[in-house]
């Protein structure tokens, strides 16, 4: 295992992860932001317009549910959401970004600020 970065919200109660920042073995660098399934169809919009790097994590196919937990009748933490039309289902470890890039640290804090701070305001 590489090293691992958290970061929660401050001056609330549940010490909740927001993100985590994790170098991997292999030098990789990876920013993996957490997002629960209201919050993700709330933002929805937002999702859509992001740039494509800010987008991917949210198509792409890392953390695809393939009814993992169907046996068990419940998969944990599983997030349904449709993004351009398309349903997506996904669990475990998602919305990575690899090897995220300095020029585009604002577009990582804008969809944290979207999705975290307005909510922290009301
Ligand atoms: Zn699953």
């Amino acid at each position: 295992m590489g090293k691992i970065i958290n970061y929660s919200k401050s001056k609330v109660k549940s010490k909740k992860n927001i993100t985590r920042i994790s170098i991997i073995e292999n030098n990789n660098i990876t920013l993996r932001l957490f997002f629960d399934e209201k919050s993700i169809d709330k933002n929805m919009r937002y999702i859509e317009k992001a740039p494509s790097h800010i987008k991917l994590p949210f198509l792409n196919e890392h953390g695809l549910c393939k009814n993992c937990g169907e046996e068990n009748g419940w998969c944990h933490n599983r997030k349904i959401y449709t993004v351009n039309g398309l349903q997506i289902k996904k669990c475990g470890y998602a919305f990575i970004f690899t090897n995220p890039k300095i020029k585009y640290v604002m577009d990582y804090v804008d969809i944290l600020m979207e999705f975290y701070a307005k909510k922290l305001k009301k």
